[in-house]
């Protein structure tokens, strides 16, 4: 059924932006907590993001369950519901399957740390889920229910973002447009870490310097969201 909340749109085009931007392909996915029912979340039905129109939105229950609509949701919107119910301060998620960010939760000993100041909002470490510590050795990677969504939800902590071993990430915010800011500039981060380290031992921010950053950004956001969506409002 179709929606008619004031979030749709910036969710539909979040699902575009993150596309062409490269942070999601055929998989992956963005949602928004419900802006009259903060025990609701909206998330498209099980589809390419980049093909997501308002008809498409799905409504949720915290516990992933669809609200009166049949269709196909995503097998892991578990980590959608289980990180809203545990951060009342979230107010979009964002999950992808980016191959810069593999690396960082795959080596032992590395860490992903804020190497430039649009990735600011990763103040300190970044920290890694382990799903073997919450479904054993015999899983198959992915977040399919409510105990392996609270799993990462403990995973991710009060940050802004948690690495996936072997799987991806998912990046929070307060609404899309900063959820979107934090997927992509976290992707960025993976690629200069990962080019730095070649090099040699990079210097990181500082956390003052990373908090100091991130409070500037932080009014920047609609900068970047202005150009991400006429970018594809006029391509498609
Ligand atoms: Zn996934």
């Amino acid at each position: 059924m179709p929606n008619s909340l004031v979030v749709i749109d910036d969710l539909v085009l979040a699902n575009r932006i993150l596309y062409r931007l490269g942070v999601v392909d055929g998989f992956g996915h963005v949602s928004v907590r419900h802006e009259r029912d903060p025990e609701r979340f909206l998330l498209a039905r099980n589809m390419a993001p980049a093909l997501v129109t308002a008809e498409d939105v799905m409504t949720f229950a915290l516990d992933g369950t669809a609200l009166g609509d049949p269709r196909a949701p995503y097998l892991e919107r578990f980590i959608h519901g289980s990180i809203y119910r545990a951060r009342p301060d979230v107010g979009a998620v964002v999950h992808s399957h980016s191959a810069s960010v593999i690396p960082f939760g795959v080596v032992s000993g590395v860490t992903m740390r804020p190497l430039f100041h649009m990735a600011s909002f990763l103040r300190g470490a970044v920290p890694v889920f382990e799903i073997r510590d919450a479904a054993g050795e015999d899983n198959d990677m992915l977040i399919r229910d409510g105990a392996l969504g609270d799993a990462l939800a403990r995973s991710l902590g009060d940050g802004p973002v948690v690495l996936m071993r072997g799987h991806g990430s998912t990046a929070v915010g307060r609404d899309v447009r900063e959820a979107v800011f934090r997927a992509f500039y976290t992707e960025a981060n993976a690629r200069v870490q990962a080019d730095a380290l070649r090099l040699g031992a990079p210097t990181f921010l500082s956390d003052r310097e990373a908090l100091r950053s991130s409070e500037s950004n932080a009014g920047q956001i609609a900068r970047a969201w202005d150009l991400w969506s006429r970018l594809v409002s006029e391509t498609g």
